[in-house]
Parts: structure tokens; C-alpha cells; sequence
């Protein structure tokens, strides 16, 4: 089966791991640390804190920009966890429609903000394509709201804007942990924030007796391993050839694909193509689903990126609400084309032949 994402593991991942686990530190130990370190080094951040999944660094982003009953601007096409962490803050996201190219529409975002008291905005590099920095500086300053990036699709150096980044290492991702996940920010106050919430709200303090530490926040145990950090180094090693050939499988569907099956963007250089969605003219989804069943049946096992948010029946019950009509056509139009490492160009043919059939 050809999956949309696949991680790719080498000897040298497998040795990282077994290293480790013939060490002293299976849980918290040097690799933790060390992994921390190279992340922060390579996305360009002060301070990374590693977490147990992506979901778990948004949760904990939350709790440190949002009090309860904030209003949060983000965007109804990306995976349920971002507007999540908006709700385990007990905050209340707000759904802004989307442009051509599947990001937050940022001139509708301004809109908003003229018109409501709004505390945050959760602003998703969907398929690795960073947004229009200008504007989202320009929108932090003039109306005084925090910035979140939800970078689970992006890997790349940050260039400061944001008050908070968050990163997913799940196996489909640009480099795994099996499980993992990172929030990164240069403001050192939120840092220990973070590390006190991942691990229990803890803070060490054996000033009295040497067995005391004080428990000061209500957190989580959201910690990464070593063993999981060992693999997160390792892999480290590889991105720029996982990112440099995940460029080169969406240079080649741009050049191959038929004049149908539409790329959703340009083929743009720095986009860091976690996933290379393109666009076809259905009637409806059924006619998607058949579509999809024929691919599947031909061993290509594509997936939709992603169901409008508030479409899910909890968001629904929950009485939140959108009116988001390029979100609709997108979610109609669009499906995501195997794009990883280990993808053979025979494979990317095989890939590209197989639509022709199913939609040609
Ligand atoms: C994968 C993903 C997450 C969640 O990451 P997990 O590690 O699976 O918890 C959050 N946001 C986006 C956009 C993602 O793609």
C-alpha cells in the first residue's frame, strides 16, 4: 500500500534507539536535552521543550497564552488538535475562512479583529507553506494579539514572530519520535511555564528537606523519552535530504500531473511539502468516495487534509459555528498525493498513472 506519509527509519535510527535503551536513562536523561538543543538550534528558537505528541505541545501553548473565555481566531482546515487546545484552555476558537492556496484568509482575520476583542491567533502552515509574515506581524502589532504557529507541517528556520511555535513528530511528519512533539518560543518566562506544565507542575526546591519538591501549577506528565529523543536526533541528521526530496516528489507532480488535477499552490521553494494536495473538479463527495475506493483499490491510499472543524458533531454541539464557503469547496475539491522520503519516482509514476485512470 502506498500511504499520502510514511516515516522512513535507517541503521542509524535503530542503533540511536537500542543505544539508549541499553543506557541508564530510559525516561528523562541526557537525550531529552540534547534533542531540545539541536531543535532549537536548527527552527531557530531560544527555547524548545519536547512533549509526547503534537497535541499535548498545543495544550500546553494554550495554557500559557489564553485565560478562560479568550476568543481565538484559527482556521477550520487543519486537524482537530489546534482548535482543541483552543477548548482545553476553555477558550473559544473562532473559524476564519481560507484563501486558494488553504491558508487562513489573513485579510478576513483583520476584519474580525476590527470588529471583536480578540486574544490570539492560531495561524496553521498548512502543507509547509509559511504565511504572509509581513501581515502577520503587522496584525500582532496593531491589535496587540498573540501568535501562535501550528508548525506540525513546517520545518524550517522562524524568523521571530511568533509568540509560540508547536511541532508534531507522529510518523507521517518531517522527522519522528514514534509519538512526539515540541513547543518552541524565545520568551523565557513562557519556557519555564512549559517545563513546569509537562512535567506535573513541579518545580524542585529541597531547601528545607532533601526529598521536597512543590507542585505550583496544575500539569500534566507530558514528558518525551530518551529513547524516543534518541530516534528525534538521529533523524535530525536526515531532515534536509527528507526536506530536499520531499521538494523534488512535488517539483515532479507539477511537471507530470495531468491539466486536471490541479496543485493546490505553485510550486513554491520554501514550502516544506508535508503533504502535496491537489484539486479536481468533483460534483460531490460521493463522487470523491468512488473515486477514492477505485485508488485504493490499486493500492494508493490517499486522504483528505482535512474536514472543516466545525463540521465534527462535538463542534456542532458545542454550538460553534461558521460560515467558511471556500473551506466547503475545498474540502470537495481537495485530496493529498503520497509525498515522503522513501517514495520511489516509479512509485510517484505509478501514482500519477493511476489518477489518469480513475479520473481521466
Ligand atoms: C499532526 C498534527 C497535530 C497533532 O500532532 P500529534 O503529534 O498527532 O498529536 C496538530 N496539528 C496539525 C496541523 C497536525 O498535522
Amino acid at each position: 500500500m502506498i500511504n499520502y506519509g510514511k516515516q522512513s527509519i535507517n541503521q542509524d535510527d535503530i542503533n540511536a534507539v537500542v543505544d539508549t535503551l541499553k543506557s541508564d536513562f530510559l525516561t528523562t536523561g541526557p537525550k531529552v536535552k540534547e534533542f531540545e538543543e539541536k531543535l532549537a538550534k536548527k527552527l531557530n528558537f531560544k527555547y524548545v521543550v519536547a512533549v509526547s505528541n503534537g497535541t499535548a505541545a498545543l495544550h500546553l501553548a494554550s495554557l500559557c497564552l489564553l485565560n478562560k473565555g479568550d476568543k481565538v481566531i484559527t482556521t477550520p482546515i487543519s486537524f482537530i488538535a489546534t482548535s482543541n487546545s483552543i477548548l482545553y484552555a476553555n477558550a473559544k476558537p473562532i473559524f476564519v475562512d481560507i484563501q486558494k492556496n488553504g491558508l487562513i484568509n489573513l485579510d478576513l482575520v483583520e476584519e474580525k479583529l476590527k470588529k471583536e476583542n480578540i486574544k490570539a491567533i492560531y495561524l496553521v502552515s498548512l502543507t509547509g507553506l509559511m504565511f504572509d509574515e509581513e501581515k502577520v506581524k503587522y496584525l500582532k502589532e496593531k491589535y496587540n494579539v498573540k501568535i501562535l504557529y501550528d508548525n506540525a507541517h513546517y520545518f524550517g528556520r522562524d524568523s521571530g514572530i511568533c509568540d509560540i511555535a508547536t511541532y508534531s513528530f507522529h510518523p507521517v511528519k518531517h522527522i519522528t519520535t514514534f509519538e512526539g512533539g515540541a513547543v518552541a518560543t524565545n520568551d523565557k518566562k513562557t519556557y519555564e511555564k512549559l517545563l513546569r506544565l509537562r512535567n506535573h507542575g513541579i518545580v524542585k526546591d529541597n531547601s528545607m528537606y532533601p526529598w521536597e519538591y512543590k507542585m505550583i501549577d496544575l500539569g500534566f506528565n507530558y514528558r518525551l523519552s530518551d529513547v524516543a529523543s534518541a530516534l528525534g536526533i538521529s533523524q535530525l541528521e536526515r531532515v534536509d535530504k527528507f526536506l530536499e526530496k520531499r521538494k523534488e516528489i512535488a517539483k515532479y507532480y507539477h511537471q507530470n500531473l495531468p491539466s486536471y488535477i490541479k496543485p493546490l499552490y505553485p510550486y513554491n521553494e520554501n514550502s516544506s511539502y508535508h503533504l502535496f494536495v491537489v484539486q479536481y473538479d468533483f460534483k460531490n463527495l460521493d463522487e470523491k468516495a468512488k473515486f477514492f475506493t477505485k485508488m485504493k483499490q490499486k493500492g494508493i491510499n490517499l486522504q483528505v487534509h482535512y474536514i472543516p472543524i466545525y463540521k465534527h458533531p462535538y463542534y456542532k454541539k458545542r454550538g460553534i459555528k461558521a460560515s467558511c464557503p471556500n473551506a466547503e469547496e475545498y474540502y470537495l475539491n481537495s485530496f493529498s498525493l503520497p509525498i515522503y522520503y522513501d517514495l520511489s519516482f516509479e512509485e510517484v509514476d505509478y501514482v500519477i498513472d493511476s489518477l489518469k485512470g480513475c479520473l481521466g
